[in-house]
């Protein structure tokens, strides 16, 4: 389909964008385009407006800090699974940003367009929560502000971002010790029917967090409590689905995904703990 009428304006800067936005409540950052274009195609997104940052200086960097690997909302999915930086201090993300798609969409998708679309399907938001990672988002006057990955993910397609804020980067924790993220799909190119990333040892123990297991990126609560509590990994595995709501599409059942995500969360589990 053609998407309605929008106008187009090019920022020139992080605050440039910010000021575009606030002058139309309904104009919408275009980043890759990868996630909106298609909804705009089918009408589901209607914005009047793109503010198109794709060519604001700043954004596209990954570096190491003393206490975090610091992306840049703008860094192409290809370039973040491609980092030194990346593989050697937090390997996890890396991998996982060479899972999305196909090559033609890593090329032009953002890091930072995955997370502020907080699709229940994409793989990084996931990653991002069982590491702990941290929103950078920046609003009018200046403002900056830090959001928590457990706080960032609200709902379905809902970030916590207002319509005049850009999300600038994610700080990543160093993360060296064992992990995993698996993805189960059809077709190498696919989406994931359910994902699991998990985490040998991050902070008080192992970590687990599941794509496309409810309406955001969700951690498999009951079974770090299971593990915690000196549980193996194939008898904590079994409580995966709960306090889950995973969808169900031609793709698969919500029970086929409840089962599916216990079988990968044992597999990642013990991959990471190996
Ligand atoms: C064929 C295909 C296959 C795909 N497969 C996968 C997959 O397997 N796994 C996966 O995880 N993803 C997949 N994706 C999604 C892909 O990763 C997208 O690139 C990504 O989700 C969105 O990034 P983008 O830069 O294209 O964002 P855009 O489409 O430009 O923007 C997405 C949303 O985020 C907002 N936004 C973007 N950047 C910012 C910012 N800095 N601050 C505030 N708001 C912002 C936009 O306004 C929009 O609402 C696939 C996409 C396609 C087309």
């Amino acid at each position: 389909m053609i998407p309605a009428a929008f106008d187009y304006e090019r920022a020139e800067s992080v605050d440039h964008a910010i000021e575009l936005l606030g002058s139309d409540e309904e104009a919408k950052i275009l980043a890759g385009g990868h996630s909106l274009l298609p909804l705009m195609k089918l009408r589901l997104a209607q914005p009047s407006k793109l503010v198109d940052i794709s060519r604001v200086d700043g954004l596209s960097e990954i570096s190491d800090e003393a206490d975090a690997m610091v992306i840049g909302a703008l860094t192409r999915h290809h370039d973040v699974a491609n980092s030194d930086v990346l593989q050697a201090n937090c390997p996890i993300v890396a991998h996982t940003a060479g899972e999305i798609g196909d090559p033609a969409v890593r090329h032009v998708g953002t890091i930072g367009g995955s997370v502020a679309h907080a699709d229940p399907a994409s793989d990084l938001p996931t990653v991002l929560l069982a590491l702990g990672a941290t929103m950078v988002v920046r609003g009018p006057g200046g403002a900056s502000r830090e959001v928590g990955a457990g706080d960032f993910f609200k709902g379905l397609f809902e970030p916590d971002l207002a319509p005049d804020e850009v999300l600038v980067q994610i700080r990543v924790p160093r993360h060296t010790g064992g992990w995993s993220y698996l993805k189960f799909h059809r077709r190498a190119q696919d989406w994931a029917l359910v994902g699991v990333a998990a985490l040998a040892a991050n902070g008080s123990g192992p970590t687990v967090a599941l794509t496309n297991m409810g309406d955001r990126p969700l951690r498999a609560s009951a079974v770090e409590h299971a593990l915690g509590a000196g549980a193996d990994p194939a008898t904590a595995a079994q409580l995966a689905a709960e306090g889950t709501s995973p969808p169900s599409d031609a793709f698969g059942s919500a029970e086929y995904r409840r089962e599916l995500s216990k079988v990968l969360v044992q597999r990642a589990l013990e991959q990471a703990m190996a």
